[in-house]
């Protein structure tokens, strides 16, 4: 059997030269639900990923999927101006990033699975919409759904099996959207029933529901929890975050943690005049999850569960 590998915006690499990860970040966004806060300014995206490098970071996983302004060339300049891996997204968020018409909406499952698969296997759309452009070289290397707020939508639904198809294809790894944390039993229900393995789910943004118990049954079904609201103090201060980085750790779930920024708004980089910016992981936050867990479970954490949850693997 072929050594699985992890595939970067500049080609596939081994999975143990990953390295430090970022699990669930944007360098590139701009979407009908946050007007705005829209950032595509590739010398501004290579001033912060600059910065994060020089705290450690080796590799980031840009999860902006298809129609919010994903750009695979400025994804490539980034990582070759910078050395950090780039993984890019491939697949669709929740509705309510879609306006009403979009094309997104409205095609067949077949069809959202086919645009994933080109993504996936031939290098993606330098454009998000259905265009005859040619494709860019870089390929996807992960695939995003999404949820909304205690429900799944019928679109969302079509979405999650297209997901899985292109998943089932390729071994890409899915990364879902939950909103708030909620529905994840849910998500991992359908996807399961779509012939996913729960090891090739990820579930992001459960930390905005910090709930101990919910979190052990997701991480003994064996799904993998990413936690990535570190320095959002709107939400919560991030000792409460490293507490249950803690629990999860002593309730022997540490390798189905993953931790990333999700800087999502252009009001959280510094290179546009905001905070905490892209070296917040790195520099503040964790290096008080290694004061708490130590230096081996949180390399575990940034390094072995990236490189196992981004390899393709069915
Ligand atoms: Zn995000």
């Amino acid at each position: 059997m072929p050594e699985s590998v992890v595939v970067t915006v500049l080609g596939p690499i081994a999975p143990e030269q990953l390295g430090v990860t970022d699990a669930h970040d944007h360098l590139f966004l701009r979407t009908p639900a946050l007007p705005g806060q829209e950032f595509d300014d590739a010398s501004r995206a290579i001033e912060e990923v600059g910065d994060a490098k020089r705290g450690g970071l080796q590799a980031i996983v840009e999860v902006t999927p298809i129609g919010l302004g994903r750009r695979p060339a400025g994804m490539r300049a980034v990582s070759e101006a910078t050395g950090v891996h780039v993984v890019a997204a491939t697949g669709y968020h929740r509705d309510a990033h879609y306006p009403q018409n979009h094309w997104v909406r409205e095609a067949p499952v077949e069809l959202l699975a086919q645009r994933m698969l080109t993504d996936l296997q031939d290098g993606m759309h330098p454009d998000d919409w259905l265009t005859e452009e040619s494709l860019d070289p870089a390929r996807a290397g992960v695939i995003k759904a999404g949820a909304s707020y205690q429900h799944i939508s019928r679109l969302e639904e079509r979405r999650l099996v297209a997901s899985a198809m292109g998943h089932r294809e390729t071994g890409a790894a899915i990364l879902v959207h939950t909103e708030i944390g909620t529905c994840a039993h849910q998500i991992i229900d359908l996807l399961t029933r779509e012939g996913v393995r729960p090891q090739r789910i990820i579930l992001a943004h459960l930390d905005r529901n910090p709930d101990l118990e919910l979190h052990s049954e997701v991480a003994a079904r064996g799904v993998t929890l990413e936690y990535d609201t570190p320095g959002r103090i709107k939400y919560r201060p991030d000792s409460q975050l490293i507490d249950l980085i803690e629990a999860m750790a002593a309730a022997g779930h540490i390798g189905r943690m993953l931790l990333g920024l999700d800087l999502g708004l252009r009001d959280y980089f510094r290179a546009y005049g905001g905070g905490p910016g892209l070296s917040y992981l790195m520099d503040a936050f964790v290096p008080r999850v290694r004061k708490r867990i130590g230096e081996e479970a949180a390399q575990a954490i940034l390094v072995v569960n990236a490189a196992r949850a981004f390899a393709l693997s069915r």
